[in-house]
């Protein structure tokens, strides 16, 4: 993409809106803008990034043997009637009456509807196991909408629900979504820590939220430093394995690792002085199993082989793509602007040609962008007429892992500068080599 043509609309000043670094950077980067209290647009940049992350979630929700589909956002309020849920929910919840005064409302979660499908299709136990996804945006009214789409009002979110037979089905469908979320996370370039949550009335100890480690998270997270040092399973890993699944979690679950809320100061104390970790984490993930808590009311049975019917088992599974754009920035970032991990960056590869209209360097800079471009790799070029030094600063604020500079005096000696962002030090290869770099 050649800047001249692209629309990446850069902020020179800090919006004052911006409470917390990955806002201010998005705002200043050109990714979203606001529309609403909560509400955004996502501009070119953020559009890139937003769905890199998705198309990772969905790689990986799809290994683990999830299934997508698209559910609407908005939904029928009967539905939520059957479940109970539409007087519990309470204001956080949009509701909508359409022209015939029916009551709808924007889905803020889609355990009914799921259900719904579910029990009109599915009759047998045979079709069991089955986990169907979607990705779709959301609504909450949340009471304090702030850090930008980290607490949006609209969010975009991963949502599954895995349906089984009986309870221990139930719970290798569990641990399957647990591993294939300890494996996006890491695709995604960031460290996300499974931590024991709290299940409410079902109990049991089938309720894991995932929490980056950021000093802006919103909660308090208690960990033993243990956690970090555990490998995440490479993307060969058997999710046919049951045991090899269950073992794998029960690795990740081994060390006490806690927010707030469920925080045990006993327990606490058991972890040696030098594992204790306290810090603050922002949630990216949560997974639940929540046994027959819809599909009871809501009439969702199979035949079992036994031949009698059989209320299904759930669980549903929630990832946040919007708010883990955020996230990832808070993760990753330095005073100059944003950090991307290479998996979810909006370009692989900046090129700056540091005197736009000079000969040498407009064709030295095509041509570096012509191969690059034509080994399939997401090059933005910045043939503006900027002065050097604010070409340099969008870079590296807007966060392109790997730059080459084109400038006159480089190529009087036949070289140009590529360096990654974050990192000291560059290297002076002639403009072929910077080809051959990223392309062989
Ligand atoms: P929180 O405790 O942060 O309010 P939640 O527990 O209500 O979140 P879940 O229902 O577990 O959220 O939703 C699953 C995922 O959706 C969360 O882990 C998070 O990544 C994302 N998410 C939830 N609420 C928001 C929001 N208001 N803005 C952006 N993402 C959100
Ligand atoms: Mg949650």
């Amino acid at each position: 993409m050649r800047l001249s043509r692209y629309f990446i609309p850069v902020l020179k000043e800090n919006p004052k809106e911006a409470e917390i670094v990955s806002h201010r950077l998005m705002l200043r980067a050109g990714m979203i803008r606001q529309q609403a209290a909560g509400i955004y647009s996502w501009l070119p940049l953020g559009l890139k990034v937003l769905n890199k992350v998705s198309d990772i979630v969905r790689e990986e929700q799809n290994r683990a043997g999830a299934i997508e589909i698209l559910m609407p956002t908005i939904q029928s309020a009967d539905l939520w009637r059957e479940s109970g849920r539409y007087d519990d929910y309470g204001k956080e919840m949009l509701r909508i009456q359409d022209r015939h005064e029916r009551d709808m409302l924007f889905g803020p979660t889609n355990e009914e509807m799921v259900t719904e499908i579910f029990r009109s299709y599915v009759k047998s136990y045979k079709d069991l196991p089955l986990n169907l996804y979607h990705i779709q945006w959301k609504f909450r009214d949340e009471v304090r909408p702030r850090f930008g789409v980290m607490r949006g009002r609209e969010f975009l979110m991963k949502d599954a629900y895995s349906f089984d037979i009986d309870e221990e089905s139930s719970r290798a469908a569990y641990y399957r979504m647990f591993v294939s979320y300890l494996r996006t996370f890491d695709r995604l370039g960031v460290k996300a820590i499974p931590m024991r949550a709290d299940t409410g009335p079902i109990g049991g100890d089938l309720s894991h939220e995932f929490l980056i480690l950021a000093d802006t998270g919103e909660s308090a997270v208690f960990c033993n430093s243990d956690v970090m040092k555990l490998p995440v399973p490479d993307e060969s890993v058997d999710y046919d394995n049951d045991e090899l699944i269950a073992g794998i979690v029960k690795d990740w679950t081994a060390h006490y690792a806690r927010t707030d809320e469920l925080h045990d100061e006993e327990l606490w104390s058991e972890v040696s002085d030098n594992q204790r970790m306290e810090a603050r984490g922002i949630e990216v993930g949560h997974i639940f199993h929540f046994g027959t808590k819809y599909s009871e009311p809501m009439g969702a049975k199979v035949a079992g082989p036994d031949g009698k019917e059989h209320v299904v088992q759930m669980g549903s599974y929630g990832i946040g793509p919007s708010r883990l754009v955020a996230a990832i920035i808070e993760a990753s970032h330095d005073d100059n602007g944003i950090i991307w991990p290479e998996s979810v960056a909006p370009f692989q590869v900046g090129i700056v040609n540091m005197k736009t209209g000079d000969e040498g360097c407009d064709r030295e800079s095509s041509r570096i962008y012509d191969a690059l471009t034509a080994a399939g790799i997401e090059v933005l070029y910045d043939d503006t007429d900027q002065r050097a030094g604010s070409k340099f600063a969008t870079m590296d604020l807007i966060g392109v892992p790997n730059q080459i500079v084109v400038g006159p005096r480089g190529l009087e000696k036949g070289e140009v500068e590529v360096k990654r962002r974050g990192q000291e030090g560059r290297d002076n290869l002639s403009p072929d080599e910077a080809i051959n770099r990223f392309t062989t």
